[in-house]
């Protein structure tokens, strides 16, 4: 199967790509790894997309059936490997393998760990981190959420809405997250803990408490707690750019130009996984369709029009 444009990962940055590449006229295909959810699904709520309010699934569920509804094709696979072959890219996924003439990389991000006792031996049994997925289960509930960024608070409000007993643990004194949506939280009155640090999870069959610290005294504290949502930041997947000889900034962002071009030819990159100043759905959408017209171009400069 051999298409224009191959693009990976189906969060905002990859089905923008889509809807755009195949709006070119492009044979465009779009990898979506079935044992990875997109940042943008698991986000409660989001309010500064302009011309939408709602929950980050159904704005992702939409871009999906736009791109569909223009033709791009939809992979439910993992890509494992891609491979350069003269001109063309050879891409090696669950079901066998496809050939495109461009690549755009929307690899996005996965969840940060804190590295602590107890967190690995306690996901799915009370440890998550993913409020939307798992804040069910909580409520009436106490739990700590972790992280001092947008995740963090967005997930604090959306566990109090649900009827949670939720405080936040941060390890600083001052969130980073935007003004508008510290507003919201404060005016939740959800109680902070500044200046700490979950030093271990314990429990039994599930969470039962964690031992904190407060870094500026060093008391040390225990707190009851059923779950533990651990929102602090997200970290870039570049695993397919690396293969690709791709280069990355000192953080392990995929370096792009304006035009979202990496070093290597023919392959594009968009979203969560660049370098760029901003890891926003609207910001990775621009990237998407930045992408698209650069693999458009390039498609069409390279291999002449159809
Ligand atoms: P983030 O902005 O990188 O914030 C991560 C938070 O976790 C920071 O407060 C950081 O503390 C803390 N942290 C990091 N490592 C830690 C550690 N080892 N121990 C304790 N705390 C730690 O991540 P994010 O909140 O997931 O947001 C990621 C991106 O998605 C951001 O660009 C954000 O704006 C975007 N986003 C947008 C929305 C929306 O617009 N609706 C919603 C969610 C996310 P420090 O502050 O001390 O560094």
């Amino acid at each position: 199967m051999e298409f224009d444009v191959a693009i990976i990962g189906a969060g905002p940055a990859g089905l923008t790509a889509a809807i755009y590449s195949a709006r070119y006229g492009l044979k465009t295909v779009v990898f979506e790894d079935p044992s990875r959810i997109s940042q943008l699904a698991l986000a409660p709520f989001i309010e500064n997309y302009p011309g939408y309010e709602g929950t980050g699934l159904d704005l992702i569920s939409k871009m999906k059936d736009q791109a569909l509804k223009f033709g791009a094709e939809h992979k439910l696979e993992r890509v494992e490997d891609v491979r350069r072959e003269g001109d063309i890219f050879v891409i090696k996924a669950d079901s066998g393998e496809y050939k495109a003439k461009a690549i755009i990389i929307a690899t996005g991000g996965k969840h940060r760990e804190l590295g602590i006792e107890g967190e690995k031996e306690f996901v799915g049994r009370g440890v998550s981190y993913c409020a939307v997925c798992d804040g069910f289960f909580f409520r009436g509930k106490k739990v700590a959420v972790i992280g001092g960024g947008n995740t963090a608070l967005a997930d604090a409000i959306y566990l109090k809405d649900l009827g949670c007993d939720v405080f936040v643990i941060h390890r600083r004194e001052s969130f980073r997250a935007d003004q508008a949506l510290q507003k919201q939280f404060f005016d939740k009155g959800i109680p902070v803990l500044w200046n700490t640090v979950v030093e271990r999870i314990e429990g039994g069959s599930k969470v039962e408490r964690i031992i904190v610290k407060n870094i500026q005294t060093g008391e040390i504290k225990e707190i009851e707690v059923d779950g533990v949502f651990i929102a602090i930041g997200i970290q870039p997947q570049t695993e397919i750019a690396l293969k690709l000889g791709v280069e990355m900034d000192s953080y392990g962002y995929i370096k792009v130009d304006k035009r979202q071009r990496t070093n290597v030819e023919g392959v594009f990159a968009a979203g969560d996984c660049c370098d760029n100043p901003l890891k926003q759905a609207i910001t990775a959408c621009g990237d998407g369709a930045v992408a698209a017209y650069s693999a458009y171009e390039y498609v069409t400069n390279r291999f002449g029009t159809k």
